[in-house]
C-alpha cells in the first residue's frame, strides 16, 4: 500500500480540505472524443475541436458548446474580464434581441445588408438579432448619461452575436452564431477618445499575450462600422483569412484591405507618345495580350465594370494589380453586397465590349482611375471595340476620371512610410478597435453638458474581441498530431491524473488522492479512473491537451510517479512529494 509521509503535503491537505467531488472524475464526465474528424472539418483546429470533444455542429455556422469548450471560453472571458476591469470598463449585459427603430437612428438598418437576421413579433414589430451594439449602448448611454461630470465612461458585454454569414466555415473561426466581448467608450473630446482608445489597445495586447497568441496589431479599413481610425488584432496563421502587409524596416503594417504602398514614380520622366489602335484579335486577357503584344502586363490597363443599383462604373487599375473591393467600396460610398459584376448587356449599354474594354469614349459610366496609372505612361487599354486596343494612352491628355486608391498591395510593395520593401503573411482577426467619433452620437442624439451648460455630442470608441474566435486560433497555433495542446492559461485542466490500471487499488487510491490535494490547492484537475488501457487514456490526454500528466503506476509503492508536459516528449520520474512543487512551477513558468 502506498502509504503517505506524514510531513508530506498530501496528507496536511487531506485532512483539512478533502472533499469528494465526482464530476472531475472522467469515468463520468461529458467528454465526448472521437477518432476521427467528420468529413466536412475543413482545418486543424476545426478537426481537433470536434474530435477532442469541445463542441458540436448544430447547423452551418452554429455550435454547442460541451463542458470542455464551455471550460476554455470562460477562461478566455475570465482574462478579458481582468484585462478591462484593469482599465476601468465596466460590464454590463444586453440583450440580443434589438429593435428597428435604433438601427433606423443611426441609418445602418438598410445599409447592415442580408448578414443581419431580420424577425418580426406578433405585431409585426421588426427587429435584428444583433450583429453588433453601436445603436444600443448609444441608446443607454444617452438616456443615463447628461453631463460632462459622467464623463469618461467605457462598458462592456461579453454577450452572443448573429451574423447570417455568406460562407460559415472554419469551426469557430466564422460561425453565423458567436461570442464576442463588445466596448464602447464616451468621451467628452478627442483627448478623451485617443486615451481610452490607447487603453483599450494596451488592454487587448495583454489579452491576446495572455492567451499565448502569436500576434499583430495592423492598421485597418472602418467598413461598415464607420470612424475615423482602427486597429486589427491577427493572430498569425496561415489559415487566416486576412492579409497582413508589414514593413521589414519599420513598424508600418496594415490589413491588405487597407494596406496603401509608395507608387513608382520612374515613367514620370518618359515622353509621351502618339496614340493608336491595334489589332488583338481574339486576346482578351490581360495575360494573352501582353504575350501577344510582347509587353509586360504592368503596361496593360485592367478595365473592371461593376454596377451599384443603376450607377455602372468603370474601375481601372494596373495590368498586374488586384482591384481591393474594400477600397473601390469606399470610393464608391457603398457596401460589397451592393456590387455586382456588370453583365453583358451593361458592358454594350456603356458602348464597349467584353474583354475590350477601356475608358476611351465611353457613354454614361463612372470612371474611377487608380491613383497608380496617373504616373504611368503610353500604357494599352482596350479600345471598346472588339478585336483592338488601343497602344500609348496617357491620363490626363486621352481621358480622365476621379483618381482613388483602388490596388491591393503585395508582397515586395514599398511601404508607404519608409519606402522598404513589405512582406505579406496570413493572419486570423481576434479583435478590432475602432474610433467611431460622433458617428453615432451624432445621428442618434447622444449629449453631455459641459461646464457652460453647452451641449455636445460625445466622441465615442467601440472595440470588439471575438471570444469564441479565439479558441479556435489558440487551437491552430497551439496543437500537433496528436492533439490540442492548450497554452496554461485558457486550459480547460490543468492537470491530468492517470492511475495506468485502476483495478488496482494502490494506485487508484494513491492517483485519488493527488488529484484531491491538487485541486484543494487551488489547480484545476480531472482524474482519467475510466477502466481502459494506459494507452487509451493516455492518447485521450494528448487529444484534449491537458498541459501537465501525472501518471501513477508501479512505482506508486516506492512513492513515485510519472509527470510529463504535453508540450515536451519527456517523462520525469517524480517522488510524491516534491510533486506540488513541480506542479506549482510549471504552473508558473507559463
Ligand atoms: P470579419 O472581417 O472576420 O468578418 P468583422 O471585422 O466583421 O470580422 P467585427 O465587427 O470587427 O468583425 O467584430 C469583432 C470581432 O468579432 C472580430 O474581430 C472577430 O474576432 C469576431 N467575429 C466577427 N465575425 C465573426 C464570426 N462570423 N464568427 C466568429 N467571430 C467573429
Ligand atoms: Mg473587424
Amino acid at each position: 500500500m502506498f502509504v503517505i509521509n506524514k510531513d508530506s503535503f498530501l496528507l496536511n491537505v487531506m485532512t483539512t480540505l478533502y472533499k469528494e467531488d465526482i464530476i472531475m472524475y472522467m469515468s463520468k464526465m461529458f467528454i465526448p472524443t472521437l477518432r476521427e474528424a467528420p468529413n466536412d472539418a475543413d482545418i486543424a483546429s476545426h478537426k481537433l475541436m470536434i474530435r477532442a470533444g469541445l463542441v458540436r455542429n448544430l447547423v452551418s455556422g452554429v455550435y454547442n458548446y460541451l463542458p470542455l469548450g464551455i471550460r476554455v471560453i470562460e477562461n478566455i472571458k475570465a482574462i478579458i474580464r481582468e484585462e478591462l476591469d484593469n482599465k476601468d470598463a465596466q460590464e454590463i449585459l444586453c440583450s440580443a434581441l434589438q429593435p428597428k427603430e435604433l438601427w433606423e437612428e443611426s441609418g445602418r438598418w438598410s445599409d447592415y445588408g442580408k448578414e443581419m437576421f431580420r424577425l418580426k413579433d406578433r405585431n409585426e414589430r421588426e427587429f435584428c438579432l444583433g450583429p453588433t451594439h453601436e445603436e444600443i449602448f448609444t441608446n443607454i448611454v444617452r438616456k443615463e448619461i447628461t453631463s460632462y461630470k459622467q464623463l469618461p465612461i467605457n462598458l462592456y458585454q461579453i454577450q452572443t452575436k448573429y451574423r447570417d454569414e455568406r460562407r460559415p466555415r472554419f469551426g469557430l473561426l466564422r460561425t453565423r452564431e458567436f461570442v464576442m466581448k463588445d466596448a464602447y467608450s464616451f468621451d467628452r473630446d478627442e483627448a478623451g477618445l485617443d486615451k481610452s482608445y490607447k487603453d483599450m489597445y494596451d488592454a487587448y495586447s495583454r489579452i491576446f499575450d495572455r492567451c499565448a497568441l502569436e500576434w499583430k496589431a495592423v492598421l485597418a479599413d472602418t467598413g461598415a462600422i464607420g470612424g475615423t481610425g482602427s486597429h486589427q488584432f491577427m493572430a498569425l496563421s496561415d489559415i487566416g483569412e486576412s492579409d497582413i502587409l508589414y514593413c521589414t524596416n519599420c513598424d508600418y503594417a496594415a490589413d491588405r484591405e487597407k494596406a496603401e504602398f509608395m507608387l513608382d514614380t520612374a515613367d514620370d520622366a518618359e515622353a509621351e507618345k502618339p496614340f493608336e489602335k491595334i489589332h488583338t484579335p481574339n486576346f482578351a486577357t490581360i495575360e494573352e495580350v501582353g504575350k501577344f503584344l510582347n509587353e509586360p502586363t504592368n503596361k496593360i490597363v485592367k478595365s473592371v465594370v461593376v454596377r451599384v443599383g443603376d450607377r455602372i462604373i468603370l474601375a481601372l487599375i494596373r495590368g498586374d494589380r488586384e482591384l481591393n473591393i474594400v477600397k473601390l467600396c469606399n470610393a464608391l460610398g457603398t457596401i460589397e453586397e451592393y456590387i455586382q459584376m456588370a453583365s453583358e448587356s451593361d458592358i454594350e449599354a456603356i458602348g464597349s465590349v467584353p474583354g475590350y474594354i477601356g475608358p476611351i469614349g465611353l457613354k454614361n459610366a463612372e470612371i474611377l482611375v487608380d491613383s497608380e496609372l496617373t504616373h504611368l505612361k503610353n500604357f494599352y487599354t482596350g479600345a471598346n471595340e472588339k478585336d483592338y486596343h488601343l497602344k500609348n494612352v496617357n491620363y490626363g491628355r486621352d481621358f480622365t476620371g476621379k483618381v482613388v486608391d483602388l490596388a491591393s498591395a503585395s508582397e515586395g510593395d514599398k511601404c508607404p512610410v519608409c519606402g522598404k520593401p513589405m512582406k505579406m503573411e496570413r493572419g486570423i482577426e481576434v479583435g478590432q478597435v475602432f474610433k467611431l467619433g460622433t458617428k453615432y452620437s451624432k445621428p442618434m442624439q447622444c449629449n453631455y453638458l459641459d461646464e457652460n451648460g453647452k451641449s455636445n455630442p460625445m466622441l465615442m470608441g467601440c472595440y470588439g474581441i471575438g471570444v469564441t474566435r479565439i479558441l479556435s486560433a489558440i487551437i491552430e497555433q497551439h496543437h500537433d498530431d496528436n492533439g490540442i495542446i492548450w497554452p496554461m492559461s485558457v486550459a480547460p485542466y490543468k492537470v491530468i491524473v492517470v492511475p495506468v490500471n485502476v483495478k488496482n487499488e494502490e494506485q487508484l487510491n494513491a492517483a485519488k488522492q493527488i488529484y484531491e490535494t491538487i485541486k484543494q490547492n487551488g489547480i484545476d484537475a480531472i482524474l482519467d479512473d475510466r477502466d481502459e488501457r494506459a494507452g487509451v487514456k493516455f492518447k485521450d490526454a494528448d487529444l484534449i491537451g491537458i498541459p501537465l500528466r501525472i501518471t501513477v503506476g508501479k512505482k506508486i509503492g516506492e512513492g513515485i510517479v510519472e509527470f510529463k508536459k504535453r508540450n515536451e516528449s519527456k517523462i520525469n520520474e517524480i517522488s510524491t512529494d516534491s510533486l506540488l512543487e513541480q506542479v506549482n512551477k510549471a504552473i508558473a513558468l507559463n
